[in-house]
């Protein structure tokens, strides 16, 4: 602790603890760290002029917009259990049932992926059967991945490779290569499998396939479906007027609890362990000065870590933080009227596959999704650009990316009129790649940490690129600074 002089009949001091980065990730840990007590004080410092990173709500005309994620994922825990720890669970809402449809633009029209084909794990073998997105030989080929052997215990794989080794080229480039892809906007080719759909290593390993485990897990699933805390709010859910509300309800139980200092336009500049001897605490710069801090828990992206960490101390930590990869990609928010459409547009969203050739990755219809993001007669749709597969995209200005995003929506959806508006944001180097050898990089750096026990990594870039499993992230640095103050 930095304070210096307690004695037995003093009061313990303060442990002064720094969080940098007021994303969802900054924000979870610092609510996490209240739990600390009374004698816990903690400065989020965050670069911009507001919190939230990423996630954005913006309202305009009756339309409520997402500038950044829209839901998460509600069967891992992060995000439903924050929401209840924050009182705000009563406001998420799921996914519109009427419109609970995904579609994959297959030889230029939008066809609906294939009834119960979760990412790669065909539950509905009658579906894939009927599939007019695959040819017949592609579709005996993905049914047949009952037939083929498990490759044993493996070595980091590609997602593709194992795609093409079980279910043949055409499930990959088809199905699997834009529904993954939509997640991660990655390429894959690169992409680990183990560390981003580990689940479907484990089905080859424990039922020798993933048709075999799909039916051994069916009758268990159904018992199990209840049960799960995402079973209340169907797979997706968010609050109803947006996801801003986590992140302005985590900043308003912060301001409240006088113990957290909110640094806004604040960027930390660099980070270093204090040269006094025997001391435990750490040197936070900013354009104001040095600041001295008992733990620190960074939730930036990898190579800004590495940017404000001295190569000289940090070196093997640095330049393993420095080979994580990201992607760039755009979001295009457009408001329509829905007459100004052929397609009738009766699904949640299309992803378009790489060999499709064309300018954008995924079409998500905000408005069919959730209720309450358009006015009645009219629609709200988010396109996605770039990614790892198209990063010339980025290259682009504002107005070549909507005349881009225009051309496409015409030719594929039947749009005749221009939007009523059209915003582009980009998210520069914002999507961490977790390429084959991911996992053991991870190892790697958090055994590096090992050696630096106040200071703490999060966010993204580590175990998981959702809402949920950034809030996990947070809230686990928190547990860990905690564990060692304490
Ligand atoms: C376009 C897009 C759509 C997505 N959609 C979804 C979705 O629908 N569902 C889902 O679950 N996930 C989604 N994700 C992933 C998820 O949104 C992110 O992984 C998550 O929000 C990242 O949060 P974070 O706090 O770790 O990082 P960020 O939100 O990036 O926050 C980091 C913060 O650090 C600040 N900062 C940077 N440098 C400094 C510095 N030197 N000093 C101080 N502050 C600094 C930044 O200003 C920023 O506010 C999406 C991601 C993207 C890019």
């Amino acid at each position: 602790m930095n304070q210096q002089g307690s004695t037995a009949d003093t009061p313990t001091p303060a442990a002064n603890i720094a969080v940098v980065g007021g994303g969802i990730t900054g924000l979870a840990a610092a609510h996490r760290l209240l739990s600390g007590g009374q004698h816990i004080r903690i400065s989020l410092f965050e670069s911009s002029r507001r919190v939230g990173g990423i996630i954005r709500t913006e309202e305009a005309d009756g339309f409520l917009m997402e500038l950044g994620p829209d839901a998460f994922i509600t069967n891992k825990p992060g995000g439903v259990q924050l929401c209840e720890e924050l009182g705000i669970s009563g406001e998420l809402i799921s996914t519109d049932e009427r419109f609970r449809k995904s579609l994959v633009l297959s030889r230029g029209r939008p066809r609906a992926v294939p009834d119960g084909f979760m990412l790669m794990a065909p539950e509905n073998p009658l579906a894939v059967l009927t599939t007019p997105i695959l040819s017949l030989r592609g579709r005996l080929r993905l049914l047949g991945e009952y037939f083929v052997s498990s490759a044993g215990a493996q070595e980091d794989e590609s997602l593709a490779s194992f795609v093409r080794r079980r279910f043949g080229p055409e499930t990959l480039d088809r199905l699997v290569q834009p529904l993954v892809g939509g997640i991660y906007t990655s390429d894959p080719e690169k992409l680990s499998l183990r560390a981003t759909l580990p689940r479907f290593l484990d089905m080859e390993q424990e039922h020798g396939g993933i048709i075999r485990a799909v039916l051994a897990g069916r009758a268990q699933k159904s018992r199990k479906a209840v049960a799960e805390s995402g079973a209340r709010y169907g797979l997706f859910a968010t609050p109803a007027a947006g996801l801003s509300t986590l992140t302005n309800a985590l900043r308003q139980k912060l301001e409240q609890s006088g113990h957290v200092q909110l640094r806004l336009n604040t960027p930390v500049q660099s980070l270093q362990r204090s040269s006094a001897v025997g001391s435990d605490s750490w040197m936070l710069e900013t354009a104001t000065g040095l600041e001295h801090f008992d733990a620190v828990i960074l939730t930036l992206p990898a190579r800004a870590v590495a940017q404000i960490l001295p190569d000289s101390e940090f070196s093997s930590l640095t330049s393993e933080l420095r080979q994580i990869e990201y992607a760039s990609s755009a979001l295009i928010v457009s408001g329509h009227q829905l007459s100004d459409f052929r397609d009738r547009m009766e699904a949640f969203g299309m992803v378009v596959p790489a060999i499709e050739q064309r300018k954008i990755l995924a079409v998500s219809y905000s408005s069919r999704k959730f209720p309450n993001r358009a006015p009645a007669g009219h629609l709200l749709l988010r396109t996605f650009v770039g990614g790892a597969m198209q990063p010339e995209m980025l290259q682009q200005d504002d107005d070549e990316i909507l005349d881009s995003v225009d051309r496409e929506l015409r030719a594929i959806y039947g749009m005749h009129r221009e939007p009523l508006f059209a915003e582009v944001i980009r998210y520069h180097e914002a999507m961490p790649q977790y390429h084959v050898g991911h996992c053991d990089r991870i190892r790697r750096i958090e055994s590096s940490l090992q050696q630096f026990p106040g200071l703490r990594l999060a966010g993204s870039a580590w175990h998981g690129v959702g809402i949920p499993d950034c809030i996990t992230s947070g809230r686990n640095a928190a547990d860990a600074v905690l564990a060692g103050l304490l």
